[in-house]
């Protein structure tokens, strides 16, 4: 059995994603911080998605993970780099402190997972999907800091191709635009809207009329992970309803 591990998975993007991969017959090592919204997503297939909480934010707890992960089940097959998060500030409105702590979650976490996670998937020929955003590829208003660490996060995916890919490990980025997720929520409150009234602007910008969910882009991951995405690396593969387009 493939052993797929994903960050902030009791939530959003994760919670999809964990559930996806445990329908696809992984076993799946769900992170993330919170232990009863991890149940939660564990719930879903109890024999397939195993809860790990962990506070994801420095080299030794992420060496540590990766170590637990294969100690306990072996191998490691897939790390899907999900975790993330986002303050809607310019540069000027950006602490020290939010600067860092974005940088840490989105950027640092996906270096210090992935460097402990290579000498495990050269032996299975495993893949690294890392969870980026269309503000990796392109600006976007009053998000400096979640913009340069995405952009930080896509440069990391297409570097780290390059030179794995003929140990046959795929690292590849998803740079979906807004889904329907915990995230929006916080978005639209760092800039002082109402939940709804933030879906239906966000909404009338996406040439589909919709939004994105969270399961659209779990099986846009899904398929990368898979074995007719051999020849997929080093991609940025965008999902947003043609918003970029
Ligand atoms: P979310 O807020 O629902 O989920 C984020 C997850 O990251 C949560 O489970 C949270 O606990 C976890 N996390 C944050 N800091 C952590 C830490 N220090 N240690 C461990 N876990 C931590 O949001 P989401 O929308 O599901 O976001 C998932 C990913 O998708 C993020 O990387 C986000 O940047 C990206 N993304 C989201 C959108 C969107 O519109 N929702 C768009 C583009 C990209």
């Amino acid at each position: 059995m493939k052993i797929a591990l994903i960050t902030g998975a009791s939530s959003g993007i994760g919670d999809a994603t964990a559930k996806a991969f445990a329908d696809a017959g992984y076993k799946v090592l769900a992170v993330g911080r919170n232990a009863d919204r991890l149940d939660a997503v564990a719930a879903h297939a109890p024999d397939r998605i195993v809860p790990v909480k962990r506070d994801l934010t420095g080299p030794d707890v992420c060496k540590e993970l990766i170590d637990y992960a294969v100690r306990e089940y072996g191998q490691l097959d897939v790390l899907v780099n999900n975790a993330g998060i986002i303050s809607r500030t310019t540069v000027e409105d950006t602490t020290d402190e939010d600067w860092r702590q974005t940088m840490t979650v989105n950027l640092d976490v996906p270096f210090y997972l992935s460097r402990a996670a290579v000498p495990h998937l050269r032996k299975t020929k495993g893949r690294i999907i890392n969870v980026a955003s269309d503000w990796g590829l392109r600006g976007g208003e009053k998000a400096a800091a979640y913009c340069a660490s995405k952009g930080g996060l896509v440069l990391l995916t297409k570097a780290m191709a390059h030179d794995h890919a003929a140990e046959g490990i795929t690292v590849n980025a998803v740079c979906p635009g807004d889904v329907v997720t915990p995230m929006l929520e916080k978005e639209a409150a760092d800039q002082g809207l109402s939940h709804a009234e933030a879906l239906e602007t966000w909404k009338a910008e996406v040439p589909t009329g919709r939004l994105t969910e969270a399961s659209e882009v779990a099986a846009m991951i899904l398929y990368l992970a898979s074995d007719v995405a051999a020849q997929v690396t080093g991609t940025a593969m965008v999902i947003d309803g043609g918003g970029s387009a």
